[in-house]
């Protein structure tokens, strides 16, 4: 039997992770099992996308790879799948340990600075301190202890080797206070650092699991469009059943105030609908029997019954929903280089940690025994591996959470990466930057040769069309009174025409050069009218059958009203625009002249607009292609940056790197904005991510105190440690109130 491969793609909530080592080793422990070919993690939704043969291994065989190192994989079958629930769990329990190690460890800071130490004292102060580690500060030393068994040491170890040195240093100076004095040093005990520095790191990452909750409002609002519970209708009954179990083919009411809870058809009833959540328009729409209806648009006032075609991940809302958690879960390529720090970051800090220890020894003697004793504990809590794990994507969850909001939707964290860098922009012109309703402004038929049969059969050659220009050409037919004849082996050559048969006879719609493509001659008197027109501006639709030209369609079009604003926002960022388009030049210059795009290119076809877009990139530009991602999918697929225009609710997600839900070319300028904000804050995140490790872990190591005599007390570089990642998550927040 032949083994057919079966890849899947899911993704897990991850529970356990506190750095963005477990990142790494989550990873790597499920890299190891035989049937994963991916698996990646994001470390700022504590989540994971594996990609694995369904023959080869199942859910239960990854869950017991990732909980031999400590962590847990969240299946789906289990009840608490939901990561929100995982979150505010978190966020529980961090609560409570905070409060309860704060209650232990200010009596013991308090001793110890206040009061002169002695023996009953300490005692005391190590029953308490030993209650913060071992019951609210329990985890980082459970998890340290899982991952020394496999042989590797994360965040936790950091914070479970630096308190509990300090802690069994300040024991062996309870039990043994003479053999301090002995060396010539004052038998002062570190259990304040050691509870406090726990107390500091857990409201570190209360405070950040917080923030962190906040990275993922913009997808909470996405799916708070969908409601629970959906009224099902059979017959004449009606019940109240959970939306999960809808499914196709099944009728529902929608009641007023309600919101559409699936995409379906009305079947009976209507109503105004409010559908701005999926096409950006404002003024809410008149649907009746037999219009389509979209999960997540608010119903107005009336009340109406449809059927579902299509329901949960596969609805426009859905898709949408899917989009943005496969973008916010994707790996931006700056993040590699932070990933490879700190997957060694651990090992290294300990290495520096030991080496600073036998250092003071070495060179102060033993006399100098405490303080080498604290600066290999502060070396160790002021290293911060967080701080790089989460520079990186939690701004990316915003950034691309703030884009879906806005109706930009990006596909993954690396277009959002690139879109900063795009210095030509190439436009479509029918439907992208103008309105796409087009008029036609006249038609003329060669009276010596047309007959009324030939315009019938132009009439059904056309309405099997899907461009705007046949659409409006068919409209303006049938109002003047003409309906099909029969037609026979349709074909549509994307950018150019379309032909079919008619009897025996071959009839064709379409440019000029598909006209002459074919064959066609075109008559000196049709010749005069399509230059008229031309002149007008007018695009030429030319019909013809057999070896003639019959007739030419001038057609005019509006450019969208704010096109001419977005040229020039373009402009003032130095970004050049080119209009790429299949009609004529004329045309198109006309057009290009209103919207002030400086370079146009004309007559071109679907193929020679992705030539053009290589000629750009060969000349060392960074492009991005604007279109409709049907006839331009070639010169999307070229550009450095695709970005398709959704027309409503007809978005085709997947074609480009960027799709534009509202069709407006506005998102264009604020996809660049957006990127632009968002790999800023990166940048930011990662500069103080490594300046604080860079400046922090030297001063800490004590490389002040040869020259002022300063060394670092652990407890404040705990307070630092627990700042730092604050910081990165509230930075990349910040991206949420930016305006694009
Ligand atoms: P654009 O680049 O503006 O989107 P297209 O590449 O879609 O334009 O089309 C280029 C030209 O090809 C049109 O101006 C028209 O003359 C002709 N054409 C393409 N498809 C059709 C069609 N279905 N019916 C008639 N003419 C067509
Ligand atoms: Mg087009």
């Amino acid at each position: 039997m032949i083994e057919v491969l079966q890849n899947i793609q899911a993704e897990f909530p991850v529970s356990g992770m506190a750095c963005a080592a477990c990142a790494a080793t989550v990873e790597s422990s499920l890299g190891t099992v035989h049937g994963v070919n991916r698996a990646s993690v994001n470390f700022a939704s504590r989540t994971v996308l594996v990609e694995y043969d369904k023959n080869l291994t199942n859910e239960t065989e990854l869950q017991n790879a990732v909980r031999s190192f400590g962590y847990d994989l969240i299946l789906d079958s289990d009840e608490n799948n939901d990561v929100e629930k995982l979150q505010m769990e978190e966020i529980n329990k961090l609560q409570r340990n905070v409060l309860g190690s704060f209650i232990f460890s200010v009596p013991v800071f308090i001793t110890s600075m206040f009061f002169h130490p002695n023996e009953y004292l300490n005692w005391i102060m190590m029953a308490l301190t030993l209650a913060v580690l071992v019951v609210f500060g329990q985890t980082f030393f459970k998890v340290a202890f899982q991952q020394a068994r496999h042989g590797r040491a994360n965040m936790d170890t950091l914070v479970a080797l630096s308190t509990g040195f300090s802690f069994l240093f300040s024991v062996f100076i309870t039990i043994f206070p003479e053999w301090m004095v002995k060396n010539g040093m004052m038998p002062h005990t570190y259990f304040e650092s050691a509870a406090i520095i726990i107390s500091f790191i857990l409201t570190g990452r209360l405070l950040e699991a917080r923030s962190r909750s906040k990275t993922t409002t913009a997808l909470k609002s996405l799916m708070g469009l969908q409601p629970k519970t959906v009224t099902l209708v059979n017959g004449n009954e009606e019940t109240i059943i959970d939306l999960r179990v809808a499914k196709v083919k099944m009728c529902f009411r929608v009641k007023p105030g309600e919101k559409v809870p699936l995409d379906g058809k009305i079947i009976s009833g209507d109503s105004f609908i409010d559908e701005s959540t999926i096409t950006g328009e404002p003024v809410p729409v008149h649907k009746q029997i037999d219009d389509k209806v979209f999960a997540g648009t608010l119903n107005q006032n009336g009340s109406f019954v449809f059927e579902a075609t299509s329901v949960g991940s596969e609805t426009v809302l859905g898709q949408i929903i899917k989009s943005v958690k496969q973008a916010q879960g994707s790996k931006a390529p700056v993040q590699h280089l932070a990933d490879k720090i700190a997957g060694i970051f651990v090992p290294v800090v300990m290495v520096i940690a030991v080496s600073c220890f036998i250092l003071w020894i070495s060179i102060g003697g033993m006399e100098h025994f405490s303080h080498a004793v604290i600066s290999m504990v502060t070396v160790l809590v002021i290293a911060c591996p967080c701080a790089l794990g989460l520079a990186t994507p939690t701004a990316i969850m915003v950034g691309v959470g703030k884009g879906a909001q806005n109706g930009i939707l990006i596909r993954d964290a690396k277009c959002l990466e690139k879109a900063q860098k795009i210095s030509v922009v190439a436009f479509d012109k029918t439907g992208t930057i103008t309105e796409g309703k087009i008029h036609v402004k006249e038609i003329f038929w060669d009276s010596n040769k047309v007959t009324n049969e030939f315009k019938n059969a132009f009439f059904s050659l056309e309405s099997k069309s899907e461009h705007p220009l046949a659409k409006a050409l068919v409209a303006f037919l049938k109002e003047n009174g003409f309906s099909g004849i029969k037609i026979t082996d349709f074909q549509n050559y994307p950018g150019e025409g379309t032909s079919a048969l008619e009897g025996s006879s071959k009839v064709f719609a379409g440019s000029s050069a598909f006209m002459e493509f074919h064959g066609l001659s075109i008559s000196e008197i049709v010749k005069e009218n399509a230059d008229r027109l031309k002149k007008d501006g007018c695009t030429l639709v030319y019909f013809g059958s057999g070896s003639v030209v019959m007739g030419v369609a001038g057609l005019t079009d509006t450019l969208k009203q704010n096109t001419a604003e977005i040229i020039s926002l373009l402009k003032e960022k130095g970004i050049k625009t080119v209009l790429l388009t299949g009609d004529n030049k004329e045309a198109a210059m006309l057009m290009a002249k209103r919207a002030g795009i400086e370079m146009v290119a004309a007559g071109l076809l679907p193929s020679q607009k992705a030539d053009y877009i290589k000629q750009l990139k060969v000349s060392g530009e960074i492009t991005a292609m604007v279109g409709d991602g049907v006839n331009d999918s070639p010169a999307l697929a070229e550009a450095d940056v695709s970005i398709a225009m959704g027309k409503g609710s007809d978005i085709a997600i997947d074609v480009a790197d960027i799709t534009l839900v509202h069709s407006d070319p506005k998102k264009v300028v604020q996809a660049i904005m957006l990127s632009h904000f968002t790999m800023n804050a990166v940048k930011q995140n990662l500069f103080w991510a490594f300046v604080y490790n860079v400046i922090g872990i030297p001063v800490a190591a004590g490389i002040l105190y040869p020259v002022w005599g300063y060394m670092l007390d652990p407890m404040i570089a705990g307070a630092a440690m627990a700042l730092s990642s604050v910081s990165v998550v509230t930075n990349s927040l910040r991206l949420r109130y930016v305006k694009i």
